[in-house]
């Protein structure tokens, strides 16, 4: 494993709560039963500020990954490679919103706490309706299968602003409305209004994208997995049966755990077209941690995402 200083210290900052329980510590205010010492009392106990924690009684000490050494008996950079495939796991877990704020994009879920209104929502998508601008970014612009646009219940709307919205429906393995992604399609067209690049109804689960494709696999088939929705919908308009993810940090336990037992089901065969570029390829390496056959496959130089290279395949 390549590692560098940064990513170092992006599994340093792992928060150490969050990786405590993952190594099976049963954490509750701060403190656990030491894994050290024969403890009664919970006398180990973290500290969320510094990322650390410290036994009372025996004395161990130290950061995320020195836990992880010691709790599992492993080596500082078999620990490190453990942290890692479980990086996809703990950053969505244990409140490091960071990335989250600066970066709506990847967004996973908005209003937390708050459920989603599905029956407020659902009767947009039984009528899909494209505005002009949404036709001219689906069909012009990305060069999409009308099929596919259908199938993904793309639809859109312009609010009194006058911003033109294209509206992302997401949909559970049971086709269940669970969430809804609005992109701004107004950006960059002269239209002077403040609006974000993305947002959310109150609620969105916004986790894997195109999930009731699941339900058309077949046994041994091949599933492409990309980076958003518009990498996806260029790949189910090239032909593959395809989701998306929002980004690695963002992925949750039970979708790695869905997308195991697909695997292990249907011998689900995985590929994936890194965006090429360090994010790309980190995700790349970190889904290949949880799903070991998924293959990699290289972008033409010049094309930085799957989308484009699929318009210039178009022609
Ligand atoms: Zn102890």
């Amino acid at each position: 494993m390549v590692m560098d200083r940064i990513e170092l210290q992006k599994l340093r900052d792992l928060p150490i709560e969050g990786g405590a329980e993952r190594l099976g510590l049963q954490v509750k205010m701060h403190k656990a039963l030491c894994p050290f010492h024969d403890d009664h009392h919970a006398s180990l106990s973290f500290s969320v500020r510094r990322n650390t924690f410290r036994c009372f009684v025996c004395g161990e000490s130290g950061g995320t990954i020195d836990l992880v050494m010691k709790v599992l008996g492993k080596d500082f950079l078999d620990a490190c490679r453990w942290l890692g495939a479980e990086d996809l796991l703990l950053s969505s877990y244990w409140g490091k919103t960071d990335s989250m704020s600066n970066n709506s994009s990847h967004r996973g879920e908005a209003g937390r706490g708050l459920p989603f209104d599905a029956s407020r929502y659902e009767k947009f998508f039984e009528h899909p309706w494209l505005s002009e601008a949404a036709r001219k970014f689906l069909f012009e612009e990305r060069r999409l299968d009308e099929r596919v646009v259908r199938w993904c219940r793309l639809t859109s709307w312009q609010d009194k602003k006058g911003v033109n919205w294209l509206q992302i429906p997401y949909y559970n393995q049971e086709g269940k409305l669970v969430g809804i992604q609005n992109r701004n399609l107004s950006l960059g067209s002269g239209l002077k209004v403040q609006a974000p690049r993305f947002r959310f109804p109150q609620g969105s689960q916004c986790s894997i994208y195109n999930l009731p494709v699941l339900k058309l696999l077949q046994p041994g088939e091949d599933l492409y997995i990309t980076e958003g929705c518009s990498d996806c919908w260029a790949m189910l308009s090239a032909g593959h049966k395809a989701i998306a993810i929002p980004s690695a940090t963002l992925l949750k336990r039970q979708d790695v755990e869905l997308l195991s037992t697909l695997n292990a089901k249907l011998s689900t065969k995985f590929h994936m077209f890194p965006d090429r570029d360090e994010p790309g390829e980190r995700l790349f390496l970190q889904l290949k941690e949880v799903l070991p056959n998924l293959e990699h496959h290289q972008l033409p130089l010049g094309c930085k995402d799957y989308s484009e290279y699929y318009v210039t395949v178009k022609g």
